[in-house]
């Protein structure tokens, strides 16, 4: 009779975890009960018949590449609840972001590597191009002065005291939401500005697990930050 293989399966998540990257858990996924309490509480359980507590098994029993090819990874919401509920703590969503770093970027889902791609190089999600958000910011500025007067919108204002980061998908298609926090500022007399470059509040490379673009998209915002002198960040999502 054959022996039984008890030896740990190589499971390059479980490695990747263990050696610090991503952010990553110290190797603590081997302290799972298999309880389920996790997957109890999540929206996506049973999707693409998975769970979190599958996906929990699949890296430690080297099934991790499964993983990694699942849409899993992607259609969790990254809500953390099942890290809430988990009795032994164990730090599932930096197990879940793993899986989606190790994604190929050909393979990510939908268009947010190529966001992320279009930010790096634009300063935008979506692409941009810097004339037009000035026009832009210009003419709703005044569209907005017929109901506040003499509002403008304030660009790269050195001393003011928040820095307002932008959604793309707002100058891009709907630059009305924008009004909202406006009129508060007006109302608050609150001082404020936002940027002509690198404006993007929304970091496409945290939801792709694309830590070295998370950086530089950060990196780009905290230069504005320090250049303009502002006292407080403010980040639409
Ligand atoms: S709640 Fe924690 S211990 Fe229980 S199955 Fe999920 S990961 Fe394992
Ligand atoms: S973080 Fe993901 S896996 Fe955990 S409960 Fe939320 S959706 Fe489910």
């Amino acid at each position: 009779m054959q022996a039984i293989d008890c030896s740990r399966r190589v499971s390059k998540l479980r490695d990747f975890l263990l050696q610090g990257q991503g952010a990553a858990a110290p190797g603590i996924l081997d302290l799972c009960l298999t309880c389920g309490t996790c997957a109890g509480g999540c929206p996506v359980t049973g999707v693409d018949g998975l769970d979190v507590r599958k996906a929990v098994r699949m890296v430690l029993l080297g099934l991790d590449q499964e993983l990694v090819d699942s849409r899993f990874p992607w259609i969790c919401t990254l809500c953390g609840r099942c890290e809430h509920a988990c009795p032994m703590q164990i730090e599932l969503l930096k197990m879940l972001r793993a899986a989606r770093t190790l994604r190929e970027r050909d393979k990510v889902p939908g268009v947010m590597h190529k966001g992320v791609m279009t930010c790096l190089k634009t300063g935008n999600n979506v692409g941009i191009p810097k004339e037009d958000f000035l026009a832009l910011m210009e003419d709703v500025g005044n569209e907005l002065a017929e109901e506040l007067p003499g509002f403008k919108v304030p660009l790269d204002q050195k001393g003011a005291r928040i820095l307002v980061t932008i959604n793309s998908k707002e100058p891009f298609a709907e630059p009305e939401d924008m009004f909202f926090w406006w009129r508060i500022f007006y109302a608050a007399k609150e001082s404020w500005t936002t940027t002509s470059d690198n404006w993007e509040g929304v970091n496409w490379g945290l939801f792709t697990g694309d830590d070295a673009s998370m950086k530089e998209i950060v990196g780009r915002i905290v230069e504005n930050y320090k250049k303009l002198e502002c006292e407080y960040l403010l980040l639409p999502e």
